[in-house]
């Protein structure tokens, strides 16, 4: 069913606890936490607890939690002091795009030059 969890899938298995992260923040709906492979002095990734595999079927099917994601994702940004220097949100959506885990994600980066347009 959409949105249950999904027994192959990285981001369900850290939501579930079986595989470790460093939850940086917690809602009903969300979790944010710091990439294990960071590209910027800030790189946080938020995810909905429920399982989709990208952003855009995950606001097609639950509109309520993407703006969940998104302001969790501005919450980060505060919290890691980034949000005046400014910051970047990114949902990766397809191989091609470099998404490589498909279960929605966002991406915050910050805290360095962020290029536009990104590469
Ligand atoms: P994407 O390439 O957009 O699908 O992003 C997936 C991200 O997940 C990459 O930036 C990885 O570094 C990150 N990642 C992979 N495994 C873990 C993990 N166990 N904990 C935290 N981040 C991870
Ligand atoms: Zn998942």
């Amino acid at each position: 069913m959409a949105g249950e969890p999904q027994a192959d899938c990285l981001f369900c298995k850290i939501v579930a606890g079986e595989v470790p992260a460093t939850v940086v923040r917690e809602t009903g709906t969300t979790l944010a936490f710091r990439d294990i492979n960071p590209q910027a002095p800030t790189h946080v990734l938020v995810i909905p607890k429920a399982h989709y595999p990208d952003a855009a079927s995950l606001a097609a099917a639950e509109p309520s939690v993407a703006a969940d994601v998104l302001r969790e994702a501005g919450q980060v940004a505060v919290d890691e002091k980034v949000e005046e220097s400014g910051y970047r949100i990114i949902f990766n959506t397809g191989a091609g795009a470099g998404q490589t885990v498909f279960h929605a994600h966002a991406h915050v980066l910050g805290g360095r030059g962020l290029n536009w347009p990104p590469g």
